[in-house]
């Protein structure tokens, strides 16, 4: 029998759509090297589970600051343990993450690999000169692995992913592996997600070293060479970048993003893909007992203008 590997999932997302083609089954890792100070996951970033709490319907009786080995009221941080969960009277706390195996991941999707099916309207064109990803299959529904960062488990993602190619291969259907990344890995690993991805997004957070490393916690250099793998793979992947107003959406940052994009030379990007920042944020650091401070102003729409990318010939979109 195969060895199960266990990963922590926080979240598995039905009916997805903006995380690839087609119909799609998103699952979310736990755990990021990288801590973005527009990160909109903060329950990912932590790669243990860990407790959520709803204070909208906290009755305050004070029953959760006297838990019995609590490690978060001990040094701040929570260990996961759920004891506080049972004895809240109001079900407001609950333990996000939880750890997964392979096998289970990898039945619950194939379970519901029928709903999966092919999509020639999801606005990307398959370039020709890109290699297909199946039997001349265009662009297929399928599952899609976030984060967090999923390199960070890659073991267990290779194994996910060998199990569903070989459930394709037994039950003759087809549906795309994606993967979601920031590139923030060693090259091994990056080599390794390569290996089982169909389709990559990669995020970009910044094209400036010293600003992505200030902005970020991590340096860029790594991330910019497994995108250049990325790219010298001729895997279909597109490139992400997640606009803050005032702190990454400038009209220099946009030129810089697309030149960078420009002088991969590769036919395999699909398309550039603008997010802008998600202001609801804020609500899920509170819940996560995370302190959130956004030093731009919420408010205001991030640029989104796209001729930077038309003048380099690069397709992109705002999503
Ligand atoms: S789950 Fe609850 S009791 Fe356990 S460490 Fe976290 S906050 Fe404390
Ligand atoms: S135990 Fe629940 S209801 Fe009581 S203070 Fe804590 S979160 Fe609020
Ligand atoms: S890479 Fe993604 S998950 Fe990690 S901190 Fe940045 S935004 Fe959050």
């Amino acid at each position: 029998m195969d060895k199960e590997l266990t990963a922590p999932v926080f979240d598995i997302k039905e009916l997805s759509v903006y995380d690839g083609p087609g119909m799609r089954l998103t699952v979310f890792l736990k755990g990021c090297p990288m801590r973005c100070l527009w990160c909109h996951n903060p329950e990912g970033l932590s790669p243990r589970p860990q407790v959520m709490v709803d204070r909208s319907s906290c009755i305050h009786c004070g029953r959760c600051d006297h838990v019995e080995g609590c490690s978060y009221n001990a040094d701040g941080r929570c260990s996961g343990c759920g004891r506080c969960v049972s004895l809240c009277p109001a079900g407001c706390r609950r333990i996000s993450g939880y750890y997964a195996s392979s096998a289970d991941i990898a039945g619950k999707i194939a379970r519901i690999s029928d709903m999966f099916g092919p999509d020639d309207g999801c606005g990307m064109d398959y370039p020709a000169s890109a290699p297909d990803f199946g039997g001349g299959r265009r662009f297929y529904g399928g599952v899609t692995f976030s984060g967090g960062e999923p390199t960070m488990h890659i073991d267990w993602l290779e194994d996910v992913c060998r199990r569903l190619r070989r459930y394709m291969a037994v039950s003759g259907g087809f549906f795309s592996i994606a993967a979601e990344t920031s590139g923030c890995c060693s090259e091994s690993a990056f080599r390794r997600l390569l290996g089982c991805a169909d389709l990559v997004y990669f995020d970009i957070k910044h094209t400036d070293p010293e600003r992505h490393k200030a902005l970020t916690g991590c340096d860029s250099g790594m991330i910019l060479n497994n995108l250049r793998f990325l790219a010298e793979s001729r895997i279909p992947f597109a490139a992400r970048h997640t606009l803050v107003p005032g702190v990454n959406d400038s009209q220099n940052e946009l030129e810089a993003f697309a030149a960078l994009l420009a002088s991969l030379g590769a036919p395999s990007l699909l398309r550039a893909e603008l997010l802008p920042y998600n202001t609801a944020a804020g609500a899920k650091y509170k819940m996560a007992l995370m302190s959130f401070d956004p030093a731009w102003d919420e408010k205001r729409k991030p640029n989104t203008d796209l001729s930077p990318f038309v003048r380099n010939g690069i397709k992109a979109v705002v999503l």
